[in-house]
């Protein structure tokens, strides 16, 4: 029996990212579109916001001073 001891998946390390609350939303700092969040998944290494528009991510750390946008009458 081989012990492994090697954790595959040792190199891979996931960002400790601000995660918005579900239903939160953002536009894009670059084009204005409103962005994806992402589902906050274990094996998800990216950033929660996603613009399909720019195929760029962000974080909520690079909107500090920018307040999630509730749309309260949607
Ligand atoms: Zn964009």
């Amino acid at each position: 029996m081989h012990d492994h001891s090697t954790y595959e998946d040792g190199l891979k390390y996931r960002p400790d990212y601000v995660w918005p609350d579900e239903g939160s939303t953002r536009d894009c700092p670059k084009c204005s579109e409103e962005m994806e969040l992402i589902e906050n998944l274990e094996n998800y290494y990216g950033k929660p916001w996603w613009c399909s528009e720019c195929q760029w991510q962000f974080s909520e750390e690079e909107f500090e001073g920018n307040p999630i946008q509730k749309d309260a009458d949607d």
